[in-house]
């Protein structure tokens, strides 16, 4: 039976530090936004807990909102980004003429931030902005920043707070690099 041993984590960000920029975040966010309403959009599964906490931090600082989700994904089980994006569940929230901050957890080729702005958008929001709690410029595929990000990352494989490999880890309240599981010892 495989267990959690077989891979090497080493952590990368803790929970405080996640927490801590979550709030730096937050308050660009709701200054920006000006305590209006507006419409959260997170890409399921990674984004779950990071959109669960910035919605909490959100509201304490005074910002009115609804909560969508919109599933896709383009990885698999494997580690590198395919390219093809596949949507898995639609949103149930209508957008038009809203103020919309799509959520995700990492920003790596580019391409799924690509494939869901250009979905959001042709729903005809009032205005879309990007958040992302980790950031991989080095694996930019193809030119897309997001407007708020919480942390540049190096060019490794990341899981925790969310992020997977081949479904485990998602529950870790902290980051960690993932070694190549080749390197194990
Ligand atoms: P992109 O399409 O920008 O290459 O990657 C975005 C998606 O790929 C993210 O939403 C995330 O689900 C996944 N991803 C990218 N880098 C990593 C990583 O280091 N670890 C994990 N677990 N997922 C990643
Ligand atoms: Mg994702």
């Amino acid at each position: 039976m495989m267990n959690r041993t077989d891979h090497i984590l080493t952590q990368l960000y803790s929970s405080e530090d996640i927490q801590k920029r979550i709030e730096q975040l937050s308050s660009r966010i709701a200054a920006d936004f000006r305590a209006e309403e507006i419409d959260l959009v997170g890409l399921l599964n990674g984004s779950y807990m990071f959109l669960a906490d910035l919605t909490r931090s959100l509201h304490a600082k005074g910002l009115g909102m609804r909560i969508g989700f919109l599933t896709l994904s383009s990885y698999g089980a494997e580690r590198r980004s395919s390219g093809r994006i596949t949507l898995h569940q639609d949103l149930r929230l209508d957008i038009r003429n809203r103020k919309v901050l799509l959520v995700d957890d990492i920003l790596d080729s580019g391409y799924t931030l690509q494939f869901a702005c250009s979905y959001l958008l042709e729903r005809s929001p009032a205005v879309l902005k990007t958040v992302v709690l980790l950031d991989k410029p080095s694996g930019r595929r193809l030119h897309m920043e997001a407007d708020y990000a919480g942390f540049s990352a190096p060019n490794a494989f990341l899981v925790g707070y969310g992020l997977d490999y081949g479904g485990k880890y998602r529950e870790r309240p902290d980051i960690c690099i993932l070694a190549d599981p080749s390197e194990k010892g």
